[in-house]
């Protein structure tokens, strides 16, 4: 692609680092606005966390991670293993900064500024999914309200009061709190111990995996190249950027995007982009289950995600501070499967497959980082922690209108990365 010509001005070609949700729905926004594109993944499609996650597109819940409770569950996860924040208690001078950074940010200001800035990408991810459906990506969106399961009725108040919190903010969430014989209709799993319920509404579930796998298919089918490689540099120059693969290979275009998840800070540091992005690890698994489950369940006091996967249940949880690439814990699954237990029945725990890690990729201040870099015609997108698969398709709309008009849209002015 070296030495494409432009003639309007805008980009006629880009290469994407990283076939994850986000990158590939840039490579497929694009696309849709001519752009000719190469894809590189070092390992390929669905390789990071746009896997094994919990698979909910549910802009009603995509509420920013720093808000200030989660200081005292920081400060319990260092003085216990089981606990569903995991910060171990490691040497690591850049994790210690980033907890720094993150702690200063767990505050109510910074949180209401992370849900504003959110709220184009919430009220948008939804569709941008339909968009993908509707012209080519062939797999399956399941609408279905979120059920969020409760011990008693005093835990179902907190989240009723980050709902208010939300709603305050600007973004209003469609929720009912259920009478018991409706909480066991939607969760018909939940154990005798769950007597209080809040139904999210408006939400949607899919295979991630799957979803995915169809977006990569559909990026392909039009006309991308797929590449197996490891960038490991990107420079800017003579009106091209260019991607340096590990091997020496070198792929030039008129755009370059960066969207390697929790692997963004290496290929960024040459991009003028300081803001951190650390992987805040996920493990998932699933367990065959006694009848179907009709959607998702939400069990926050113990912060799990369960979701109907292929005729058993996908349970997701735990944020454990480590590298993106070391190796899965199952100290940290043994962790998830005692604390759901007691809440569901009719699980068979022991029989799980499929048992995963995957890294969110998270920020110091509960907001992505979307758009230019210093390095002309390089952009990075990425840093949406624990809600990038809803909000995959809608950055990567958004960015491709930045990177062939030249403007920043608004929705991105609070995703700035050079902020
Ligand atoms: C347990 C768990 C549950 C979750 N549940 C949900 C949920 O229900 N809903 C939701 O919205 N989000 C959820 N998330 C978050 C969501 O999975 C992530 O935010 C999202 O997948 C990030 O996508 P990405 O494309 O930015 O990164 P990734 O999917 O990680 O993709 C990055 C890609 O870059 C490639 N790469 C890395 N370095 C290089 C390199 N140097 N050269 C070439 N390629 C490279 C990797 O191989 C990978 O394929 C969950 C996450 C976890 C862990």
């Amino acid at each position: 692609m070296d030495g494409v010509e432009r003639l309007d001005g805008g980009p006629r070609s880009a290469v994407v680092v990283g076939a994850g949700v986000v990158g590939l729905s840039a490579a497929w926004f694009l696309q849709e606005r001519g752009v000719e594109v190469t894809v590189v993944d070092r390992t390929g499609v669905a390789a990071g966390a746009s896997w094994g996650n919990a698979g909910w597109i549910a802009p009603g819940l995509a509420i920013p991670l720093n808000e200030p409770s989660v200081l005292r569950y920081g400060l319990r996860a260092v003085l216990d293993p089981a606990a569903p924040l995991h910060v171990p208690l490691t040497a690591d001078p850049k994790l210690w900064s980033f907890l720094v950074r993150f702690a200063a940010h767990c505050r109510w200001p910074s949180w209401t500024r992370a849900v504003r800035a959110n709220l184009p990408l919430n009220e948008e991810s939804v569709e941008a999914y339909d968009v993908l459906t509707a012209n080519g990506v062939e797999a399956l969106t399941v609408d279905a309200p979120i059920t969020a399961a409760f011990t008693s009725a005093g835990r179902a108040r907190g989240l009723l009061r980050e709902l208010e919190r939300l709603a305050a903010a600007g973004q209003q969430v469609d929720h009912v709190r259920l009478s018991t014989a409706d909480l066991r209709e939607h969760a018909p799993l939940a154990s005798s111990a769950i007597t209080a319920g809040v139904r999210v509404d408006g939400q949607r579930f899919v295979d991630p995996g799957e979803f995915v796998r169809a977006l990569g298919r559909a990026v392909v089918a039009r006309g991308a190249s797929l590449r197996t490689l490891e960038a490991v540099d990107v420079r800017a120059g003579r009106g091209c950027a260019t991607v340096v693969a590990k091997d020496g290979d070198r792929i030039s275009a008129d755009a370059v995007v960066l969207a390697t998840g929790a692997w963004l800070p290496g290929l960024a540091a040459a991009t003028g982009v300081r803001t951190a992005v650390r992987a805040g690890r996920g493990y998932s698994f699933t367990v065959p289950v006694r009848e179907p489950v009709p959607g998702p369940i939400y069990l926050p006091e113990v912060r799990v995600a369960c979701t109907p996967y292929q005729g058993g249940l996908r349970v997701a949880g735990t944020m454990e501070f480590r590298g993106p690439d070391a190796p899965p814990d199952e100290a940290r699954v043994d962790a998830i499967v005692a604390s759901a237990r007691p809440l569901l029945d009719g699980v068979s725990w022991e029989d799980r497959t499929d048992v995963w890690v995957g890294p969110r990729p998270v920020t110091p201040d509960g907001r992505a980082l979307i758009g230019a870099t210093r390095l002309p015609g390089v952009y990075v997108a990425g840093g949406h922690g624990m809600w990038g698969l809803a909000q995959g398709p809608v950055t990567g709309r958004l960015l491709a209108e930045q990177i062939t008009t030249g403007k920043q849209p608004a929705a991105l002015r609070e995703f700035d990365p050079l902020r």
